[in-house]
């Protein structure tokens, strides 16, 4: 149906309490990216929160199909978005639960040349969220104010550090290349487990580039050679200020521009492959 006809109770516990999860899906050539990741991390989501998976792996699949052929461009991003559904207000579970399942897909807008030519601006803020960030929870109002930081400072991104260790971004993954190493912090209950996070990480281990998965503090953020950050929507982004100081020499990097290659190759591969190996 046209997306401002699609309506939700008021009482509905996504409305109400934030209490539903979500997945941001990037379709390339009409191919959802990484599917079968992104609905892993989905019943992750789901099994962290309690909430049956209203569906199937398959039945997903045919979901996405029908959104994305009922949808403009080669390229779109989907949105999905399952809550609690709705129910007399108690924070506590409601006994009989009929989820909400929300999905919507809209055409992706990848980074402009000259942005990916000169990076973008990121601040540092202290990361105040709760302490399950690896939830891809709806419940997303620390993040908003973090994010809104950025832009009110006309950056891009905050980066966030708790207890002078890296964490990650307000909306994305952060990457540190020290020394000619890049350096990842370890997927924990601090930060979301990226899907483009992953993709990163096995393009540098399939293409010799030196990796380190470890904590990374706040002085080494500091004294990077290059920054990057990383999502579906934004792939990977070379941050070249940070908190108005130039990261390394305030271009992006060659280890930057390296990766971006190996991202775009292994893209246009993947969505052959998808061809190939429907989800059956
Ligand atoms: N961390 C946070 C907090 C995010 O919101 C996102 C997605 N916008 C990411 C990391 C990146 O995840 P992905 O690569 O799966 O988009």
């Amino acid at each position: 149906m046209p997306l401002e006809e699609a309506q939700v109770p008021v009482l509905d516990r996504g409305f109400i309490l934030g209490d539903g999860v979500y997945e941001v899906i990037p379709v390339y050539s009409r191919k959802p990216f990484r599917l079968r990741e992104h609905l892993k991390r989905l019943q992750k989501s789901l099994d962290s929160i309690c909430l049956i998976n209203p569906h199937s792996d398959v039945q997903w699949a045919g979901l996405f199909a029908q959104l994305v052929a009922q949808n403009q461009g080669e390229d779109q991003y989907i949105y999905l978005h399952i809550t609690r559904g709705p129910a007399k207000r108690d924070h506590a579970f409601p006994k009989q639960i009929h989820p909400t399942v929300f999905l919507m897909s809209t055409p992706l807008e990848t980074t402009p040349p000259e942005i990916l030519k000169t990076g973008v601006a990121a601040v540092t803020a202290q990361d105040n969220r709760w302490l399950r960030c690896d939830i891809k929870a709806t419940s997303l109002l620390p993040n908003v104010l973090l994010r809104q930081m950025a832009v009110d400072c006309g950056a891009v991104e905050t980066v966030l550090l708790r207890d002078g260790i890296l964490t990650e971004g307000a909306a994305s993954n952060i990457f540190v290349v020290k020394n000619g190493v890049v350096l990842a912090p370890p997927k924990n209950h601090l930060i979301l487990p990226g899907i483009t996070y992953d993709v990163v990480l096995e393009l540098a281990a399939n293409h010799s580039i030196p990796c380190e998965v470890r904590a990374v503090s706040e002085s080494e953020v500091r004294t990077a050679q290059e920054l990057w950050m990383t999502s579906s929507g934004k792939e990977v982004l070379a941050i070249t200020t940070l908190d108005n100081q130039p990261v390394g020499d305030g271009k992006p990097g060659k280890l930057f521009w390296r990766m971006h290659e190996l991202y775009q190759n292994y893209k246009a591969t993947a969505m052959r492959r998808s061809e190939a190996q429907p989800i059956q």
